[in-house]
């Protein structure tokens, strides 16, 4: 979708700090990062956010939180854990209107909301 970042990201238009990608997404470090490993888990195909995914988009999900655990034990958060994130919409405070994951950890996080 034009003008929309994640979208640049993916098709390599724009830097990214990347540490995955495959035929369905792509993963980079979050530019403003909320913990000490703050990365974001993007599907190449443009979702403007879960409120929008589709059936057909089920696997492209379940794949997407797959390539999260990956990049968590690749990154040695997963045994201490770590937190997976949709934002979705203004009340939730997404910003990106591109459906992403955000792994965040390397920290104890503090209580949901
Ligand atoms: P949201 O609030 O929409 O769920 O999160 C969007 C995230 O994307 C934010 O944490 C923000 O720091 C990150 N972000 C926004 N623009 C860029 C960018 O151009 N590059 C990278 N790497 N991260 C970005
Ligand atoms: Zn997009």
């Amino acid at each position: 979708m034009e003008n929309c970042i994640f979208c640049k990201i993916a098709a390599k238009q724009m830097d990214a700090n990347r540490v995955y990608e495959d035929n369905k997404v792509v993963a980079f470090y979050d530019i403003n990062p909320k913990t000490p490993v703050h990365i974001l888990v993007v599907p190449k195909k443009h979702i403007d956010n879960v409120d929008e995914a589709k059936k057909e988009d089920e696997e492209l999900l379940g794949h997407m939180i797959l390539v999260a655990q990956q990049i968590a034990r690749d990154k040695k958060i997963s045994d201490k854990g770590y937190r997976l994130v949709f934002n979705v919409k203004k009340h939730a405070g997404q910003i990106v209107d591109h459906i992403h994951l955000h792994i965040l950890g390397g920290k104890l996080l503090s209580s949901m909301a």
